[in-house]
């Protein structure tokens, strides 16, 4: 674990100082949390894994054209990246319905939408992240118009492309959930970045053809074999060149 100051202990990441004052290390934890952490374990290697894919994901969409918050991959466990005050929304995007929509609308699971559908949660884990609109965001000031419309832009973009990139090694993309910061740096002032992480802790990956899940739901739904799903998602993706380095990972509950 890197020597430098803590400045944020999250669920499944810690934020560390970074070597200038505009940048911060992420390091990827092996803690997995569902229903606002009251589900709580070690997954041996799984921060290694979403450090990698997450690494991999956000270089290719920085490539075209997304601003993103990243900026190189430094070991195992740690990235430098941009430091962003976090804009508090969670920005979902669903192509096919499941998770939360399915109870909250009674609709059935793996039904696709004629159109990708945005949505917006709070970030406020005591208030259980609640499910709100583009007015609450515009009048409680969490976002300017501006920043929502590029929020908009950006996510839609992401979608589609993310969409193609999983087709391309069988997985359908049915969800994920981005979050966005602004950047102050000499050079800028609190210009909209994609900030986070994106791998499948915070996204929804079906097989093509089996529909079987690649995904935290392994966990949410005590389906078990999440560091394999994981592991899977990097060999297809082609960013882990040996299979027998996470053999010897294991899974300990702690809770
Ligand atoms: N998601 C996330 N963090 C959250 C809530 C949701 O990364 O705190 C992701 C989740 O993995 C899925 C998408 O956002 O890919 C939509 O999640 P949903 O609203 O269905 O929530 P859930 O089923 O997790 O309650």
């Amino acid at each position: 674990m890197s020597k430098k100051k803590m400045l944020y202990d999250g669920k499944a990441k810690t934020i560390f100082e970074g070597p200038t004052p505009d940048t911060v290390i992420q390091y990827f934890k092996d803690d997995a949390t569902a229903n606002n952490a009251e589900k709580h374990a070690i997954i041996d290697g799984k921060g290694v894994l979403n450090n990698s894919i997450s690494d991999f994901l956000m270089r290719r969409i920085q490539e075209i054209g997304i601003p993103t918050h990243y900026i190189k991959k430094i070991n195992m466990r740690e990235q430098l990246v941009k430091k962003v005050e976090i804009i508090p929304v969670e920005f979902v995007v669903r192509n096919i319905a499941a998770g939360s929509i399915v109870k909250r609308l009674g609709l059935k699971e793996g039904e696709v939408f004629k159109n990708p559908l945005i949505e917006y949660y709070l970030k406020r884990d005591d208030l259980g992240d609640p499910f709100i609109n583009e007015d609450h965001i515009i009048n409680f000031k969490w976002g300017t118009r501006e920043e929502l419309e590029e929020m908009q832009e950006y996510g839609l973009r992401i979608n589609d492309f993310l969409r193609g990139l999983f087709l391309g090694v069988g997985l359908k993309l049915v969800d994920f959930k981005i979050e966005f910061g602004r950047h102050f740096s000499d050079e800028h002032d609190g210009v909209l970045l994609l900030a986070d992480e994106i791998s499948p802790d915070n996204c929804r990956l079906w097989d093509i053809k089996t529909n079987n899940k690649y995904d935290k739901d392994l966990f949410r739904q005590e389906l078990g074999g999440l560091k394999e799903a994981y592991q899977e998602v990097a060999e297809r993706l082609k960013i882990l060149p040996e299979k027998k380095k996470y053999s010897s990972f294991k899974t300990e509950i702690v809770k």
